[in-house]
This record gives structure tokens, C-alpha cells and sequence, in this order.
């Protein structure tokens, strides 16, 4: 091999290498961003969402507020931390579309990313579902909350009546009459389920 061909080679070899390397960290850096959190945030709340999910962050705070609104009127409180709202993409969310949750300790609620909802559940997850269900979890932040500063809570814990109970209450008698329409049939079951003198709501329908 002469050094012409020789210096050829060698150049070929580094410009290879370097396209091999700007292939695999361009592809990390479009990966990472489609895992990174994105977030907006008010007095109260910080919105955490995927990109291209600003106008579902944008309607996410809208109910955050409203259910903070709703909740102080009736369960006047103070929180010394900001609530975090999750807002997952399809690829992330692994329950179903009909569920979301609370985590009181870390002040957090998590939700499917409503414009992710499946064509087949959007009939009963719609506005609606969010802007009550919104009420509902956030709820359970300052309750549970201020159960942790009791002695009662030490000693029994809150049982689930009370928790989806007040959550239910207030996200259904103490919103608006379009809710109540919709969801007034889980009060009354849960009504019952409590009368009955059970302490866990085992009819999945109450949570949908
Ligand atoms: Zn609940």
C-alpha cells in the first residue's frame, strides 16, 4: 500500500468514525428530549408534560386552579409545597386511560396527557372527566396532608371512606351542575358502600 492510498484509508476511517458519532448523539439528543419534562407553573402548581403538549399543560393548569379554588371553599388549607402534575404520553403511561392518581407525601398527581386519550375512552374520559377527577386528587393532598400532623392518624390511619370519600364529595356536590349530572351516581353508591359499613370501594365503576 502506497501513502497515498495508505492517507486515503485513514481519512475515510475518520470521517466514518465521526459521522458514526454525530449519528449516535444526535439520535440520544432527539431521544432524551422526547423523555425530557417540560413544565409551566402558577403559585400553586407545576405542570410537567412531554413536548408538544403545551396546550394540554395549558388546560391541565386551568383545572389545577379551579380544583384549588373549589377545595378552599369548602376544606380551607395551606400547603408549604407547590403540587406537581405529571401529564404522560402514551408511551409512558402503562394503566388505564381511566385511572390517574395522587401521591399525598410527595404532593404530586399524575395523569394521562388528555389529547393521548384512546379514541375508544374519550366518550367517558372527556373535559369533564378531567376537570373533576383534577378536583378529586388534589383533594387528597392537603386532607391526607394535615391527617400526618394528628395523633388520630398515628394510631388508626385514614381509612379509604374518608379519603375517596371527601375527595368524591368535593369533586362532585362542589363543582358544577355538569358534574354533578355525570357523576352523581358514584355518590350514591358510595354512600351505600359506606352505610354497608365497608371501608374499601371495591366497585372499579366508582373510579372510572
Ligand atoms: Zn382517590
Amino acid at each position: 500500500m502506497n501513502k497515498e492510498v495508505m492517507f486515503s484509508s485513514l481519512t475515510k476511517a475518520i470521517t466514518c468514525s465521526i459521522l458514526l458519532f454525530l449519528l449516535i448523539t444526535n439520535a440520544f439528543l432527539v431521544l432524551s428530549q422526547s423523555e425530557e419534562w417540560l413544565s409551566i407553573e402558577d403559585e400553586h402548581f407545576i405542570i410537567k408534560y412531554k413536548a408538544g403538549k403545551e396546550d394540554d399543560a395549558k388546560l391541565m393548569l386551568e383545572y389545577c386552579k379551579f380544583a384549588h379554588n373549589v377545595t378552599m371553599e369548602v376544606y380551607p388549607h395551606e400547603l408549604d409545597v407547590k403540587v406537581t402534575v405529571y401529564l404522560y404520553d402514551n408511551k409512558s403511561w402503562t394503566r388505564s386511560p381511566y385511572s390517574c392518581w395522587a401521591d399525598a407525601t410527595k404532593a404530586e398527581i399524575h395523569f394521562l396527557t388528555p389529547s393521548d386519550v384512546p379514541g375508544d375512552a374519550r366518550r367517558w374520559v372527556d373535559n369533564l372527566w378531567y376537570q373533576k377527577n383534577v378536583v378529586h386528587e388534589y383533594v387528597h393532598i392537603p386532607t391526607i396532608r394535615d391527617l400526618w400532623k394528628t395523633e388520630y392518624y398515628y394510631s388508626f390511619g385514614a381509612p379509604d371512606w374518608f379519603d375517596e370519600g371527601i375527595a368524591e364529595y368535593i369533586s362532585v356536590f362542589c363543582t358544577t351542575e355538569e358534574i354533578l349530572q355525570k357523576y352523581e351516581h358514584y355518590a350514591r353508591n358510595m354512600r351505600t358502600t359506606v352505610i354497608n359499613g365497608s371501608v374499601f370501594f371495591e366497585d372499579y365503576e366508582l373510579y372510572r
